[in-house]
């Protein structure tokens, strides 16, 4: 079974992972045709949302930041039961929702572009950022109410209608933050599509700008249907992150933190540590600290807020945690513990070969590799080493490795002494090589994306 299994073609059921006798929502799919439709009426309300000028679509954003605010226990329980996000991670995202609709409300007011002289003298020249129109947003199970919000929030504030089609197993999220923002709204500018591949693959196909979160091969899909209709394309796709730790470092501090980042929230994160660089001498004092690190890691049902690693979203998850590791020496965990949901253990291994699927596929599962480097340029080449290229985590007491370290970790972002997994809401966010396709998200450039600049000229 899995967290949204399909009934029929067009007919599906979200389950809570933590207890798969527990239906959280049947719903249906409508299928390609009504997905057209759904893009064709985004567009029909597109038109007014960008006439009803800054000051409303500021207010309309800032109210959806304190009805979020208002109904934040509720989403919080909503996620624990339907993404089995653990409930201190749960609030915080809840937290963060709110938080990137205030930001984004401010920014209706931001200019939209820049007067220029003439090369003669008289008249004027003008850029002026447009919306593109409709925004089809696509969007995985893992942050159901942080990712639709900070794909969203930009693409309304500069007058874009939004369509958003939230992964299956998050539809019940999806649905009630929708129902908030649509009070905010005028009808018909924020709608959601419920749905899978099919329904997905139709908003690609009808929408004027399209923003993907998910996995690799999907995004690298979406991204060649988008290009192919010569519309703008983003994705954010997976992540096979390193943290590299040098001899210098914490130990017992930079265990800590790899271990919150393999662990937490049961390594469903595309920020998630999942391969652990060993410099020298810091191989085996680390070794001993971070399997010690998560073995003490809160296993459980994720309504506790003390637990840190919940259930993995269905069974085909949890048991490939336990696949990839088969074979190898088990540092820490490679279990699956007893009772009702897809829970593993927090796991750490030794040994994988080059070319093991660990290091070279992302298994979305609290599971990391330990592996040994000679010097930090070592470390350097290996963490590089993979298709993907989102986030690093360097642990080390030097400033200098750390910021030689900035320039030659080849991922959109980097990190000092901290967990993989931190994510800042006002900074660009994203990745390279095959964890990134396009603009950057969140932040000020984020809005950049979701318009088009023109060129006016007004001559004397
Ligand atoms: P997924 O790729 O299976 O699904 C993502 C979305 O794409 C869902 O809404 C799904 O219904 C839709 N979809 C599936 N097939 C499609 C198609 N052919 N055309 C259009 N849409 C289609 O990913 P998931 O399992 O929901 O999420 C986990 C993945 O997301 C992991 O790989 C994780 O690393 C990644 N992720 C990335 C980021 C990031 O910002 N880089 C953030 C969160 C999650």
């Amino acid at each position: 079974m899995t967290a949204a299994s399909p009934l029929s073609a067009t007919a599906y059921r979200s389950v809570n992972p933590a207890d798969p006798d527990d239906v959280v929502l049947r719903f249906s799919a409508p299928g390609a045709f009504a997905a057209v439709d759904t893009v064709e009426r985004a567009r029909a309300a597109q038109a007014g949302w960008l006439l009803a000028g800054a000051a409303a679509r500021s207010a309309a954003l800032g109210a959806v930041a304190a009805a979020v605010e208002a109904a934040a226990a509720e989403l919080a329980a909503l996620a624990v039961r339907e993404v089995g996000k653990p409930l201190t991670e749960a609030r915080a995202e809840v937290a963060r929702t709110a938080a990137i609709w205030r930001y984004y409300a401010q920014t209706p007011y931001d200019p939209v572009g820049a007067v220029h002289e003439t090369a003669a003298g008289a008249g004027l020249l003008l850029s002026r950022r447009r919306p593109h129109g409709v925004a089809g947003l696509i969007t995985p199970w893992n942050f159901p109410f942080a990712i639709p919000s900070w794909k969203a929030a930009p693409a309304l504030a500069v007058g874009n209608a939004v369509v958003l089609k939230p992964a299956p197993q998050a539809t019940a999220c999806a649905q009630r933050l929708a129902e908030i923002v649509q009070q905010a709204l005028p009808a018909g500018v924020f709608t959601v599509l419920p749905g899978d591949a099919t329904e997905g693959n139709a908003l690609v196909s009808a929408s004027d700008v399209v923003s993907f979160t998910g996995s690799t091969t999907v995004g690298q899909a979406v991204v060649r249907t988008a290009t192919s209709r010569g519309i703008p394309v983003q994705a954010e796709m997976g992540g096979l992150n390193a943290a590299v730790v040098l001899p210098d470092a914490d130990v017992e501090r930079a265990a800590a933190h790899i271990a919150a980042a393999i662990a937490g929230y049961a390594g469903q994160k595309c920020t998630a540590t999942s391969r652990v660089i060993a410099v020298g001498a810091a191989l085996d004092p680390l070794r001993d600290a971070l399997a010690e690190a998560l073995r003490a890691v809160p296993v459980g049902d994720p309504a506790d807020v003390a637990t840190v690693c919940g259930p993995l979203i269905d069974a085909r998850a949890r048991d490939q945690v336990v696949d990839a590791v088969h074979g190898l020496r088990v540092l820490a965990g490679g279990t699956v513990p007893d009772g009702a949901g897809w829970y593993a253990a927090p796991t750490l291994v030794e040994g994988a070969p080059p070319g093991h699927r660990l290091l070279c596929e992302e298994v979305f599962g609290p599971v990391a590799a330990l592996l040994p480097a000679e010097s930090l340029e070592h470390a350097v080449r290996i963490s590089n080493s993979v298709p993907h290229g989102l986030v690093t985590s360097l642990h080390t007491a030097d400033l200098d490795a750390a910021l030689g370290g900035l320039d030659r970790l080849d991922t959109g972002m980097v990190r000092i002494n901290a967990p993989s997994t931190g994510v800042d809401f006002h900074l660009p966010f994203g990745g390279t090589k095959a964890s990134s396709h396009g603009a950057r998200e969140q932040g000020r450039v984020a809005l950049e994306f979701y318009a088009a600049t023109r060129t006016y000229t007004l001559a004397p």
